[in-house]
């Protein structure tokens, strides 16, 4: 059984820079990174291929330079990893991106039952969250978002148990295999890998598909296939401090004045 794993490029959030004519974002000079939710994913990943000797393929789609995410993920040690690629893809929205994701797990499918997909629960670029329930939409999978913790994966029943973390609550749940997990940090640390394994991923060979592998109607997928599109992106302004009273020789007047200030506002419970 394949388990696969999507893993996505990400940049490095505190140095991002929007170009404020075109809405995008400036890739020169940015450092990337692998999605932190995805390492937990290929962790979660790991743990099915140690107990059940699943095999485990790390997918990415982005530009050739995001072959360096899956490295990582080779590195973590998974088994196989698959670089979508391909001028066609790009400029996609969440609808195109998760249709060429769900095209390349179909395809692996041909060649062994895929029994688990995992995904982040979301990126640090584009927080939607849309991606991983939109594979399983696709595929006709069960969908189990935002999961903690995995209870049992009962492989002859075909069954999952787990964790969801919801607001304030937990909630428990089943769902039959084939499934899609989205995971949260809180389920695992992910494996450091091990010097050896890095220098054995750094010679390992990534598969780069194009749509030529996919075959995908280049009117249904990227720029093309995307229905949305940013028409301004921004960070939101901060609002000025207000300097209250004279902290550096006064500090107890000015927290009084703090008080006096929160308890005018109604911040504090009396
Ligand atoms: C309205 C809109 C317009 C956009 N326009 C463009 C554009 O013009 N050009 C452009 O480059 N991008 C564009 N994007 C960004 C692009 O849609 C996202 O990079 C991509 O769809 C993933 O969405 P996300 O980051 O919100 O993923 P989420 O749904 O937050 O990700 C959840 C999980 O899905 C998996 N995943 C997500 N993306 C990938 C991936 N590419 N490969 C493997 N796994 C993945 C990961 O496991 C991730 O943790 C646009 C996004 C939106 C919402």
């Amino acid at each position: 059984m394949l388990v696969v794993v999507c893993v996505k490029q990400v940049p490095d959030t505190t140095q991002v820079q929007i170009d404020p004519v075109t809405n995008t974002l400036i890739r020169e000079g940015v450092p990337f990174i692998v999605n932190p939710y995805d390492t937990h994913a290929v962790e979660q990943a790991l743990r099915f291929k140690d107990r059940y000797g699943c095999r485990v393929v790390a997918i990415s789609m982005g530009p050739p330079n995001a072959e360096a995410t899956l490295r990582k993920a080779l590195a973590q040690g998974a088994d196989r990893a698959v670089l979508l690629s391909d001028r066609v893809f790009g400029g996609a929205d969440t609808l195109a991106t998760s249709k060429v994701l769900a095209a390349a797990i179909e395809r692996l499918a041909k060649e062994d039952e895929v029994g688990v997909v995992i995904c982040g629960k979301q990126t640090i670029d584009g927080d939607t969250a849309q991606v991983g329930p939109g594979i399983a939409t696709r595929l006709d999978f069960a969908q189990l978002t935002l999961v903690d913790r995995v209870d049992e994966l009962d492989l002859s029943a075909r069954r999952i148990k787990v964790s969801r973390k919801l607001e304030g609550r937990h909630e428990h749940v089943e769902a039959p295999l084939p499934v899609l997990l989205t995971v949260v940090r809180e389920l695992n640390r992910p494996r450091y890998p091990t010097v050896a394994m890095r220098l054995e991923s750094a010679d390992a060979q990534v598969e780069v598909w194009d749509n030529s592998v996919l075959g995908l109607d280049v009117n249904t997928i990227g720029l093309k296939g995307s229905p949305t599109w940013v028409s301004r992106i921004f960070s939101p302004e901060r609002a000025k401090g207000e300097m209250l009273g004279d902290g550096a020789h006064d500090p107890e007047g000015a927290a009084q004045i703090l008080i006096d200030k929160m308890i005018e506002k109604d911040l504090l419970a009396l």
